[in-house]
């Protein structure tokens, strides 16, 4: 673990925090913050360019602006609102987790993931959740506050210039990545319990002229919030859905995902073929087996009973084991067994990969970590 030692003081937090920034602005706001300065449009083109096609950090890279507009655009704005707190890699280098803080003191998770074509990044929502799910690190302190849409674009920019650098350490084994190519929504939070900063965000990162990945290299995972699969279903980008589902029945549900309460299986699943019907994508449900718990084959064929007859694939996921927590990931011969039975009622499903589970890359534990660190 590599530790950052400098991060600014909370004085210099409060200057950064009253600072104009720049990722929470659109091109038409970013237009008339440079019209404010009395700067033409086109000024705001080539900044928009520098952040989002060259992943520029600071105003001095941006070149092509005069000297005295770089100086000045340093004092009244920032760019990235991200502080590298600490950067961790995984044993077998392919999996890499940074802690970030933010303009506030709050601290955030992204992981970047890399597989033989995919460079995939994993990154975070809110600061903290609100959902409570019983087995998960980032649920144990609540919620802290929403993400701008600026922190959940600067979490991809940060990675995007990393792959980009040629002077970055290589990562073993792996042909030198140059580019995210795929972001999942699965990171700390719920994305949709901040639907707006979510969306803004996104459309951002799908934005030919901003970003520009493909809306179906993105998924957004949620623990089946209904209202928000409705208005989901109804953006007009390919963004894929994944449901996190950890149980057939509201009984279990409840116990693992408290938020069941409201909505329960069978309206989560109503919603999931409202979407389906709307857009004719195919839905993912996220399963995270957990000895003893919610593996056993009576809880596969009642998965497989409700699953079967729908346009929809099954993730099966080892569970990435909390410290001192009574949820631990599923035995090999138990998932298998239970990834059987689906196919065998001709449901999509497959086993995820476990990664990072030496660096706590689990959704919440890095942080979880350096805050135990900090009250010992
Ligand atoms: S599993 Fe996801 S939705 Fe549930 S508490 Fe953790 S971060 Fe929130």
């Amino acid at each position: 673990m590599t530790a950052i030692p400098l991060l600014p003081t909370p004085k210099e937090r409060d200057a950064q925090a009253a600072r104009r920034s720049m990722l929470d602005l659109s091109r038409e706001e970013l237009t008339a913050f440079m019209a404010e300065l009395g700067q033409p449009a086109f000024r705001a083109r080539q900044i928009w360019d520098w952040i989002y096609k060259r992943y520029a950090v600071t105003f001095e890279e941006m070149t092509n602006l005069p000297r005295e507009l770089r100086t000045r655009l340093a004092d009244a704005a920032v760019i990235s609102p991200l502080t590298v707190i600490t950067e961790t890699l995984s044993l077998d280098r392919d999996t890499q987790k940074v802690l970030f803080q933010l303009p506030d003191g709050e601290t955030i998770e992204t992981v970047l993931m890399l597989y033989d074509k995919r460079r995939t990044l994993c990154i975070s929502s809110q600061v903290g959740c609100a959902m409570g799910c019983t087995f998960c690190a980032t649920a144990q302190g609540g919620l802290a506050r929403n993400l701008t849409a600026g922190e959940i674009v600067a979490q991809v920019l940060y990675f995007a210039r990393y792959l980009n650098d040629p002077d970055q350490p290589p990562h073993t084994g792996i042909q030198r990545p140059a580019r995210v190519t795929n972001i999942v929504l699965m990171g700390m939070g719920e994305p949709m319990h901040n639907y707006n900063s979510v969306w803004t965000a996104l459309r951002r990162l799908t934005d030919p002229d901003a970003f520009g990945l493909g809306a179906r290299h993105i998924t957004l995972s949620t623990v089946g919030l209904v209202p928000m699969i409705d208005r989901m279903a109804h953006e007009g980008l390919q963004i894929g859905l994944a449901v996190s589902l950890h149980a057939p029945n509201d009984e279990l549900r409840t116990q693992l995902v408290p938020v069941n309460k409201g909505y329960g299986v069978d309206d989560v699943l109503d919603a999931v073929d409202r979407y389906t019907n709307e857009t004719g994508r195919r839905v993912t449900f996220e399963y995270a087996l957990m000895r003893g718990i919610n593996d056993s084959p009576e809880l596969a064929r009642e998965l497989a009973d409700k699953l079967a007859p729908r346009l929809c694939h099954v993730n099966l996921i080892p569970l990435n084991p909390i410290p001192d927590s009574p949820f631990q990931p599923a035995s090999d011969a138990d998932t298998a067994a239970f990834v059987q039975i689906l196919r065998e009622a001709g449901v999509s499903a497959t086993v995820r990969l476990r990664r990072g589970i030496e660096i706590n890359a689990g959704c919440g534990q890095l942080r979880q970590a350096e805050q135990t660190k900090s009250e010992e």
